[in-house]
């Protein structure tokens, strides 16, 4: 792979620091980003590659489209954009308010929009291989009780990678997603530092384990990557065969 130039929106842990990690590991020159400072993962992959840290808060829209500004700047041009940055707010249905929808939403989905408006202006005309990947989720597909707020917003992401890859077609962009089931990281460590959760979750994955951050690095560089230039509108499901799970007529003993 050439130096490619990255940009990757909440990448300072967790699935988005793997990200960073797989691209580091290929050369590739990298933005990473958190609405917190940083030195510990901008050091860590400062080791393996060139790696600027711009702290923005992805959640506005100055946020999302200041970040990609500046990540332009600094690299000189981006070939990728990684729409990372998310997280989840849910309680029961009848306990949900506007600012809890409000966060969720305006970092899950507006931010995403956002930074790909501002990607997509800087992209020049003529650029090879430009592409944005966006992070949804098993919740993209299928719902979770107690998760409506985070399973729109995840919907949300699965139509904006389809809707942005016939906006931007024209122009050679490519719109993809990734959509990780059940992976270790800061977000999902309190649920599953719940006595008894870890083996109830593991008992509903196919492949039978967790996932980890590096599991979706490696999709991430294959559909940034040159092997990977006919494929847009996809999202691709990287959760140990959750979402291919339909009713089973197995009697257990
Ligand atoms: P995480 O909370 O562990 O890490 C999130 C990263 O985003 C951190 O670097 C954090 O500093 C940064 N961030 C948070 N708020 C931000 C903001 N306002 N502006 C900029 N950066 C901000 O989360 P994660 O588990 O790694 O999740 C990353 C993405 O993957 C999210 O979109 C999430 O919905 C999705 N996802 C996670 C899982 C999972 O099991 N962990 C499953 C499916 C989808």
């Amino acid at each position: 792979m050439k130096r490619r130039c990255v940009c990757i929106t909440g990448s300072t842990h967790g699935i988005g620091f793997g990200i960073a990690k797989a691209f580091a590991k290929e050369g590739a020159r990298l933005v990473i980003n958190s609405h917190q400072p940083d030195t510990e993962a901008a050091n860590y992959l400062g080791k393996l590659t060139e790696c600027h840290f711009v702290k923005a808060d992805l959640s506005s829209v100055d946020g999302a489209r200041s970040l990609v500004v500046q990540a332009h700047k600094t690299l000189g041009r981006i070939d990728t954009l990684v729409n990372n940055a998310g997280t989840f707010t849910d309680k029961a249905f009848a306990e949900i308010d506007e600012p809890m929808f409000n966060i969720a939403f305006n970092l899950n989905v507006k931010g995403y929009l956002f930074a790909s408006q501002a990607f997509s202006e800087l992209v020049q005309e003529g650029h090879e291989n430009a592409s944005i990947i966006c992070i949804g989720s098993t919740n993209s597909l299928a719902a979770e009780k107690n998760s409506v707020i985070y399973d729109s917003s995840k919907g949300a992401v699965l139509m904006m990678v389809r809707s942005l890859s016939l906006s931007l077609a024209e122009r050679g962009i490519r719109v993809n997603g990734i959509g990780p089931g059940i992976i270790e990281t800061p977000l999902t460590q309190p649920g599953l530092d719940h006595p008894g959760v870890r083996r109830v979750l593991e008992a509903q994955i196919p492949l039978g384990k967790l996932g980890k951050p590096e599991d979706i690095g490696g999709a991430a560089v294959f559909l940034a990557s040159e092997k990977a230039s006919y494929i847009s509108g996809q999202m691709l499901y990287i959760d140990g065969g959750i979402v291919a799970r339909q009713m089973s007529w197995e009697v257990s003993s």
